[in-house]
């Protein structure tokens, strides 16, 4: 390992009982199994250093754990994606100020692609041989290229039922892809016994986790930079495994500590598919457990039916007075088009519940309409175009002549 591979990081901590660990291949404490979380001796940092960066998430190095020289490696430099002022979803929805921030055009159409290259940092200064996950889909399409550019090999599972262009979407990038007959769970399960048995293997999202979770606060910190240093009232995230939304929190938490905005109260919502809700049905329950589900939903990207951060996703939306929602299928596929006419933004499945749950927080009141809101889109609808197929398409059929157009009453 390197000097200052890991940049201002000091070490991890337990989430649970505070016990510290040396920075390294660890995920679990050893004195109470809880998780652990990458602890910084943060530097000053001023916005004016973050705005001489370049754009994508190494301007916030210095708040992740990768090296002073990391746009140096080869990776996919993601990030600094679009967060668009959006007047015509807020007018349907009857919301005054909302903003979508579109993580679709990261480089491999989802959010995933900002994890993956904290990982792929933490694997490379780690000395990992091979870079591999348990997926829902999108993040083995982020692994498959990050290692494709880094040249190391990659090792991608997958549930074997996942819809076919992300599976597409990784194998392009990787011979190794693998195909698991079960749920993500049971891919889950069986990445931490390779990882156990295997030396030199870096499964970003399990072994490495504490390190690939910090990528998601590079999220935080756009959202505040582009409103202008400002915190959101409101904002409203997918919940999978429940890590995106809490490093999102972690991010605007660092940013009040660091003086990079003014503190103030915040909501933080989570969205979730009705057929995988587990995190939804504890936060409706007023219940602190999470019991897993086995996941039935067309948003494969979102079905964790054991999610790890669900409790502290549980912890964060009941402490700053938001809520967790959940949308079935049908709510899901209006989501998707929801957004697509208002807003020109064609979103996959995980959109389509968050946007979905949006518009059912608005409508029972849990959020405040008149509070500005950002909504996160995570993914591309182009990996999911079975969910919507059939709800789309052309308006007529007909010969090449103004007659036969007249005649079809769309002019
Ligand atoms: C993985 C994923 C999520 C959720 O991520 P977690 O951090 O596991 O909660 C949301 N949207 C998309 C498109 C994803 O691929
Ligand atoms: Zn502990």
């Amino acid at each position: 390992m390197r000097d200052g591979a890991f940049g201002h990081a000091r070490g991890l901590l337990c989430r649970e009982c505070g016990h510290q660990v040396a920075l390294g291949p660890f995920y679990a404490c050893s004195e109470c199994f809880g998780p652990l979380e990458v602890d910084y001796d943060f530097p000053a940092v001023t916005r004016a250093e973050i705005e001489a960066g370049p754009p994508n998430i190494w301007r916030y190095k210095a708040l992740l754990p990768v090296p002073s020289d990391i746009e140096e490696s080869p990776n996919t430099e993601p990030g600094f994606t679009r967060l668009l002022k959006a007047d015509n979803l807020g007018t349907a929805l009857g919301i005054r100020t909302l903003w979508v921030k579109d993580d679709s055009t990261n480089p491999t159409n989802s959010f995933k692609d900002r994890v993956v290259a904290c990982a792929l940092s933490a694997a490379r200064e780690l000395d990992a041989k091979v870079f591999a996950c348990p997926s829902t889909g999108n993040l083995a399409n982020a692994v498959a290229a990050a290692g494709a550019r880094a040249g190391i090999k990659t090792v991608v599972f997958i549930p074997a039922d996942l819809e076919h262009p992300k599976q597409v979407n990784s194998a392009v990038y990787t011979e190794q892809l693998v195909a698991v007959n079960g749920t993500y769970d049971d891919v889950n399960r069986l990445a931490s016994e390779i990882a156990g048995e295997e030396d030199g293997w870096a499964f970003v999202n399990v072994n490495v986790r504490p390190f690939y979770a910090e990528g998601s606060k590079t999220l935080g910190f756009e959202i505040a930079e582009q409103l202008g240093w400002r915190l959101p009232d409101q904002i409203v995230i997918p919940v999978a495994s429940g890590s995106q939304l809490t490093k999102v929190d972690k991010a605007f938490q660092e940013l009040i500590k660091l003086g990079l905005v003014e503190g103030k109260p915040y909501r933080i919502f989570g969205a979730q598919a009705t057929g995988c809700s587990p995190v939804s049905a504890a936060f409706k329950d007023g219940r602190e457990v999470i019991r897993p589900v086995k996941p039935d939903t067309i948003a494969k990207s979102l079905a964790i039916g054991n999610p790890a951060d669900g409790i502290y996703v549980l912890d964060i939306c009941r402490r700053t007075g938001g809520a967790i929602e959940d949308v079935n299928d049908d709510e899901v596929r209006a989501g998707i088009l929801l957004l697509a006419r208002t807003e020109g933004i064609f979103t996959e499945t995980a959109g389509g519940t968050t946007v979905g749950c949006l518009k059912k927080l608005v409508d029972t009141g849990q959020l405040d309409p008149e509070l500005e809101t950002v909504v996160i889109n995570t993914g591309m609808g182009l990996k999911t175009l079975d969910a919507i197929s059939d709800q789309v398409g052309p308006a007529a059929t007909i010969d090449p002549s103004y007659a036969a157009f007249s005649a079809t009453g769309l002019a």
